[in-house]
């Protein structure tokens, strides 16, 4: 059985330490998380898979990593200043707030129900500011990114003349970004804090559909790598009404969380035309064209990009991983994290049926030779049973065991956590046997 409730994931992320509250003791911080031994490796996990698939696994795209902190003129250029804003409502009533552009019927609080009690509403922009240097004055005031992309852009000619890249050809970022949410919420879904990884590729105008086409299809192909269900993704394009100052089409992928959330935005693939460099040719005059040596002519590229929140991502894992099931001859039942195994956090798990006869000395040499290739656990405490379902929660692919016949014969077993097959092979396979089955 999936979970029924977005608590249950909240629940198992703090238990078994993947996602805790920011500053609990204190009472925790506002919709800002920390992530835990397990989930920052899961975090990794789905930024490394990103990696490979856009960047490692082609020719046309490299990976920069841009500065936080910016300066006022970039985001005048790129329209943030004036444009980065959601309508903001206050109930008259209850007294909360709202984003109105996310209320089901705008009439209607859904607090406290009463009807007509909304403000006018007021824009409000979501950038943070902040100060460089000692004065606070005008002068020195700084912006947290709200996207990553513009670091992409403002880079675009330092990139393509020191890498000799040659249109079209993608920059591609992972990174921090800051936005003012009027609602954060739902755990890790919408966060004041959090990380996009976004590549912005460039393309010769008129060529800009069909590369369009082409990026939306292997984003969601890679969303389905990553073992997100197929039931639970679809398109959904953006309407005139819907579409970003920028763009000229939009896509979002979007994934079924279940419960009151349902299908969400996890990734857009957006065609920003010129639009960017455009703006900031004017703003910072300097010329931002390509020269099409082949063909003699000059042009400011067209941008297709891709951009996805690593923790939407990782929480999108979490969600279409989690399911309760009971177990045949058994009366408790288990939580299993079914996690694709190129993201789970460890990939296999050593115990030794028993403290003694050799078991622990021989599970801890295994230990030693197979953490060099993976990321393992070892435990021996409890029965193999309990030891099992510790691994299953977290999402951990194959657990092996040591017992009487592995110090005679030096075989293992290696359990598989969805079929719960064993497998009894010779413990110097191991690593193969393993490597074969995590492919990413
Ligand atoms: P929304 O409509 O949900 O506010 P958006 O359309 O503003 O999202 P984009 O600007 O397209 O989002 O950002 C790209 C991706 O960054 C989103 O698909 C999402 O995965 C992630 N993202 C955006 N805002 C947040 C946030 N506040 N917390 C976590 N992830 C976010």
């Amino acid at each position: 059985m999936p979970a029924t409730d977005l608590e249950q994931i909240v629940s198992l992320c703090k238990r078994r330490g993947f996602v805790y509250q920011s500053a609990e003791i204190y009472g925790g911080f506002r919709s800002t998380y920390d992530y835990g031994p397990l989930g920052s490796l899961l975090l990794r996990n789905v930024k490394e898979a990103w990696v490979r698939s856009m960047v490692q696994q082609r020719d046309d795209v490299v990976l920069i990593d841009a500065a936080i902190l910016s300066p006022p003129q970039v985001w005048q250029a790129s329209g943030h200043l004036a444009n980065f804003s959601d309508p903001l409502v206050d109930c008259t009533e209850c007294k909360q707030r709202f984003r109105l552009d996310k209320l089901d019927d705008p009439d209607v609080c859904p607090n406290c129900d009463s009807k007509k009690s909304f403000t006018e509403a007021r824009e409000f922009n979501l950038m943070f500011k902040t100060y460089m240097g000692a004065l606070e004055e005008s002068a020195s005031i700084v912006y947290l990114r709200p996207e990553t992309a513009q670091g992409i852009f403002v880079n675009f000619l330092n990139v393509q003349q020191s890498m000799r890249q040659k249109v079209p050809f993608g920059i591609a970022q992972i990174g921090k970004a800051f936005r003012n949410e009027i609602t954060p919420g739902n755990f890790i879904f919408r966060t004041r804090e959090f990380e996009q990884m976004e590549m912005q590729f460039f393309v010769e105008p008129g060529t800009d559909m069909e590369w369009f086409e082409q990026w939306k299809q292997l984003r969601m192909e890679w969303h389905l790598a990553l073992g997100l269900s197929p039931e639970r993704l679809q398109f959904h394009q953006h309407g005139a009404g819907e579409l970003a100052h920028y763009a000229r089409a939009a896509f979002d992928v979007t994934f079924d969380f279940g419960g009151t959330l349902g299908f969400q935005e996890i990734e857009g693939v957006h065609n920003r035309g010129d639009f960017d460099l455009t703006q900031h040719q004017q703003f910072s005059s300097k010329k931002l064209e390509y020269y099409d040596q082949l063909n003699n002519k000059r042009y400011v590229p067209y941008v297709i990009e891709t951009s996805v929140g690593a923790d939407r991502v990782t929480l999108a894992a979490l969600v279409n991983a989690y399911r309760e099931e009971s177990v045949e001859g058994e009366d408790e039942g288990r939580v299993v994290l079914g996690l694709h195994p190129s993201i789970a956090p460890i990939k296999a798990a050593i115990f030794p049926l028993t403290k003694k006869d050799g078991q622990p000395e021989m599970a801890k040499g295994i230990l030693n030779d197979l953490r060099m290739a993976f990321p393992m656990d070892y435990d021996e405490s409890g029965s193999i049973g309990k030891r099992y379902r510790r691994q299953d929660e977290v999402g951990t692919p194959f657990c092996i065991t040591v017992d009487g016949q592995s110090t005679t014969d030096q075989t293992v077993t290696v359990r598989d956590r969805d079929t719960l097959a064993q497998d009894r092979i010779d413990a110097s396979q191991l690593k193969s046997y393993l490597a074969a089955k995590l492919v990413g």
